[in-house]
């Protein structure tokens, strides 16, 4: 596919910042997700570029294009999904155009690509598809291989850019990665932008929040966020260079703080996962485990299961045999059992609104048990056990065996 060529004297502007813009009114009634706003950010985001916000609209032409003006205040790159089929309302051409104050017209080689797809499937032209030939003067085409709407890349006079790419992530990803991607790079693309990743567990994210403090939290740079995933409340941190000071120093001074504030509910960084870094503790000691959990509906095997030092586990309902017997008893059956180094038993038991977790687990050291109740009852509760036996064995491996081993005989051997 021949494409048109841009004619404006072109600012150098290097894109630090952007705006995304899905277009399509399947999004605003709720039928369809934005799955392709999300992608791109990330992607952006990764390569240091701020987006500046993320807005769904409908397929109305005054409110794409005065969304469009909006965001060509705002950010160096504009980027739109959607719109670019060839029915009358698809309209991010027509919009584009509007802001640009230019007329679309159909380019040659387009129109001839165009017929030329559907000849081969033999169907006939429908002339309303002559509008996915359109371009204006200061657009370049983005050949799209697996569909009939190109894109459009167009060079704004203050070396500001607007990307329009279709909606079917099938066709956005490759124009995207193959196309769009090394023009962005070529103009100078993102920043360096470090970021460090604190896992939390035992504190809940307003608590988390607490600690850091607003001024923390609604600083720049370094920008300091917090996440409440499924498995921990992550603090974010991350940070770009500034005239005088680079990142890494503005990040470690902020992880420094982010470590005063929270550093004693930190257990794990980054990717890191509670098997991995239980994993990581284990190997090191040369230890493997066995897991038995009584009414968690299987939560901690769910979290650890595809752990490769977990040599067994096995979940009991409440009321079913053995769910009564005592913890550490359980705990040292699960490990002799399985001939693991170390038996960890988990049990949770609804008490009004939240849940009773128990713990015991049996190795080299002797017994440790602790018990806490864990906010929420059912799934949740359930779930939240789970992790706190996965908390429970860290906080043995990590500090309560430490102090341990030091000043007593080595360990003696597997259950
Ligand atoms: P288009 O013809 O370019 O407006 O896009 C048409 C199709 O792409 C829609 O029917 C959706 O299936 C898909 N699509 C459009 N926008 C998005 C989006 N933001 N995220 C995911 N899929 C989308
Ligand atoms: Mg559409």
């Amino acid at each position: 596919m021949k494409t048109a060529r841009p004619t404006a004297k072109l600012t150098p502007r290097p894109i630090r910042s952007a705006v995304l813009l899905a277009i399509g009114s399947e999004l605003t009634v709720g039928e369809t997700r934005d799955t392709n706003s999300g992608e791109l950010a990330r992607f952006l985001a990764e390569a240091g570029v701020d987006v500046a916000w993320i807005s769904a609209l409908p397929d109305r032409l005054e409110t794409v294009t005065s969304a469009l003006a909006n965001a060509l205040v705002a950010a160096d790159a504009v980027i739109t999904t959607g719109g670019l089929g060839p029915t009358p309302d698809d309209l991010t051409r027509e919009a584009i155009a509007q802001v640009c104050r230019e007329v679309p017209a159909v380019d040659p080689h387009l129109a001839t690509w165009l017929r030329h797809l559907f000849e081969r499937r033999d169907i006939p032209f429908p002339e309303t598809n002559l509008k996915q030939a359109w371009v204006i003067k200061s657009s370049t085409a983005i050949p799209n291989d697996r569909g009939t709407a190109p894109g459009w890349w167009v060079d704004r006079p203050d070396g500001r850019v607007i990307v329009a790419l279709p909606g079917p992530p099938s066709e956005m990803r490759p124009m995207w990665q193959g196309w769009v991607l090394p023009r962005l790079e070529k103009r100078g693309f993102g920043q360096e932008r470090i970021t460090r990743t604190f896992r939390l567990t035992g504190i809940g994210e307003s608590a988390v929040a607490d600690r850091l403090g607003e001024e923390l939290l609604r600083a720049q740079n370094p920008i300091v966020a917090t996440y409440a995933r499924a498995d921990a409340v992550d603090v974010r941190v991350s940070a770009v260079p500034e005239p005088r000071r680079s990142a890494a120093s503005i990040l470690a001074k902020a992880e420094a703080a982010v470590l005063a504030a929270v550093g004693d509910h930190v257990w794990g960084h980054d990717d890191d996962t509670w098997s991995s870094v239980l994993g990581r503790e284990l190997v090191e000691k040369g230890w493997d485990a066995a897991l038995v959990e009584v009414g968690t509906g299987g939560s901690a095997t769910r979290l650890l299961g595809e752990a490769t030092w977990l040599k067994a586990s096995r979940s009991i309902a409440t009321g079913d045999p053995g769910a009564e017997l005592p913890l550490a008893g359980l705990a040292r059956q699960a490990g002799r059992s399985a001939g693991a180094w170390i038996g960890l038993a988990v049990r949770a038991v609804e008490v009004g609104d939240d849940t009773r977790v128990e713990l015991s687990a049996v190795g080299p050291w002797g017994v440790s048990e602790t018990s806490q109740t864990a906010f929420l009852g059912g799934s949740e509760g359930r779930r939240r056990a789970g992790i706190a036996a996965a908390a429970f064995l860290h906080e043995i491996l990590r500090t309560a065996l430490a102090a341990r081993l030091s000043s007593t005989a080595p360990p003696t051997g597997r259950q």
